[in-house]
């Protein structure tokens, strides 16, 4: 009963998803009606079924259970073809590769949420063995679409009590967390804040490619206002301390000193009261008008009292 409970669940969010997507086209376009069955096909085919005859148009399989044969069966009953693609599914990846195990904020390795085991999303090994396993799908296999399956993180809403733990705070999560403590532009109406890094030239782009991406889209701009913004936290294991660093000034015409690695905006930023770009102060000088720089001296500050 459970087992036919989920699968309709999953059943009509794949419906509903299909529908969203048709209603989404900003033309009026020809309806495409998907009547499909998640799982292998084979016990069907195994009793000389023709889905089709069963008033089915499609079949939504595992990506590992596909194969040509198939698609070959498939395409023979007119059927379309869905993979489902266990997105961000840790299992039997985390068991082999400690590094990307979700950790809790506690600092420990999550315990399987029921069936569920999910996985850090930014451990670039994991990262990497998933969008080789898309592309290689992709290249095998003419498909009708795929299906981004477990897009979540770990945890498990598909219980009547859900498992919701907090994930990931592995240092690449925390890490990527105080890279992307961002900055806003009014003139781009909130288009970088926490993205930053990700906005524009993509999150692969070199420091250069990403600044000059930055600099063309700044160009007409005459409000050049920005404010960076860092969040500077201290948890204990009961209670989480969150301290907030804000700095407003502007954004240069010009690049106006050479890059930092993984900050480029810092040669275009320069702060009120200051005659520098960001990248051009010392790193005291730095310090005392940086938005991390303030967001440290408050938990700095915090903690003198406290401790
Ligand atoms: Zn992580």
């Amino acid at each position: 009963m459970y087992v036919n409970i989920k699968f309709y669940f999953r059943f009509i969010l794949l419906l509903t998803a299909l529908g969203l997507f048709i209603s989404c086209e900003q033309k009026p376009a020809k309806t495409v009606e998907i009547r499909g069955i998640y799982g292998n096909p084979k016990p069907f085919w195994d009793k000389d079924l023709n889905l089709i005859d069963l008033g089915v148009n499609a079949i939504f399989v595992h990506s590992g259970s596909i194969d040509h044969d198939m698609i070959n069966r498939a395409r023979s009953e007119e059927l379309m073809v869905f993979a489902e693609f266990a997105t961000l599914n840790g299992k039997n990846y985390v068991e082999k590769h400690p590094e990307a195990w979700a950790i809790n904020e506690k600092g420990e390795k999550v315990q399987a949420a029921s069936w569920f085991m999910g996985v850090c999303p930014t451990e670039p090994g994991f990262r990497q063995y998933r969008f080789d396993q898309l592309r290689d799908l992709l290249l095998e296999y003419d498909l009708d679409g795929v299906w981004m399956d477990y897009v979540h993180w770990h945890a498990q809403f598909e219980d009547p009590e859900p498992i919701l733990p907090e994930t990931c705070f592995c240092n690449h999560c925390l890490d990527d967390f105080s890279k992307d403590s961002g900055i806003e532009i009014p003139a781009m109406n909130g288009e970088l804040g926490l993205t930053t890094r990700r906005w524009g030239a993509g999150e692969s782009a070199s420091d250069h490619e990403w600044l000059t991406h930055f600099m063309n889209r700044m160009k007409n701009e005459k409000n050049r206002k920005a404010k960076f913004i860092s969040v500077t936290s201290f948890f204990d294991g009961n209670n989480l301390q969150a301290f907030t660093g804000e700095t407003h000034g502007t954004i240069t015409n010009n690049i106006e000193a050479p890059l930092k690695e993984g900050i480029p905006l810092s040669s275009v930023f320069q702060a009120e009261g200051s005659s520098k770009v960001y990248a051009a102060l010392t790193e005291a000088e730095k310090s005392k008008i940086s938005h991390r720089g303030k967001a440290l001296a408050q938990l700095k500050n915090w903690l003198t009292k406290t401790l």
